[in-house]
């Protein structure tokens, strides 16, 4: 139902780019390096116990050709398919595999310096992600909600992404315009974010 054809074509050809792609539940883990993620979490706990409560329970985390799902869901087709959003959050997660694959150096590199900050390069990252939330309800529906300009506001101006960037409305406004214009679209667009978007 819903969004499982269109779900089953993009891993298909997602696994196609790259063949080791899977999908899991996290904890999970697939390589030893991904245990640095529960060691992390822990700490993080320890200062912010809802923050760790959330990272596990609400959130999908891509590191290099691994996608994990929140705790309880292991079934990528059944968890991408259920709405138009979850959708776009696995064309989302897909921009960061495929940005992980075209920077296999810089990409690990540039989006793990967490230090809170007007601009981040894990905020570029993350900006390329959530273009892809908004490109998909504009397939959807025609159009981009204001809700969803909040939404990811609401995410990439706190502590959800340690603060990424303190101020994002303006830029998000700016990538919302221009998707409502259609200047960008597709799966993996490429287009340029700047401080002075
Ligand atoms: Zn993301």
């Amino acid at each position: 139902m819903g969004y499982t054809g269109a779900v089953t074509d993009y891993l298909v050809r997602m696994r196609y780019d790259v063949p080791s792609l899977e999908i899991r539940e996290k904890g999970n883990w697939r390589r030893w390096w991904h245990k640095a993620i529960p060691v992390f979490m822990t700490l993080v706990g320890l200062v912010a116990p809802k923050f760790e409560d959330w990272f596990y329970e609400n959130t999908v985390t891509t590191l290099g050709d691994t996608i994990y799902l929140p705790l309880g869901h292991d079934d990528g087709v059944k968890y991408f398919s259920k709405n138009f959003q979850r959708y776009g959050l696995l064309r989302h997660e897909a921009v960061h595999l495929r940005d992980w694959f075209a920077n296999p150096v810089w990409f690990p590199f540039s989006y793990t310096l967490v230090l809170p900050a007007v601009w981040t390069t894990r905020f570029k990252w993350e900006l390329r992600g959530y273009a892809q939330n908004m490109i998909v309800e504009m397939e959807e529906t025609g159009f981009v909600q204001y809700a969803t300009v909040n939404w990811i506001c609401d995410n990439l101006g706190t502590s959800a992404y340690l603060w990424a960037h303190t101020s994002p409305r303006r830029i998000i406004e700016s990538i919302r315009d221009q998707i409502l214009d259609k200047k960008i679209s597709g799966e993996y667009p490429d287009f340029e974010i700047t401080k002075e978007t």
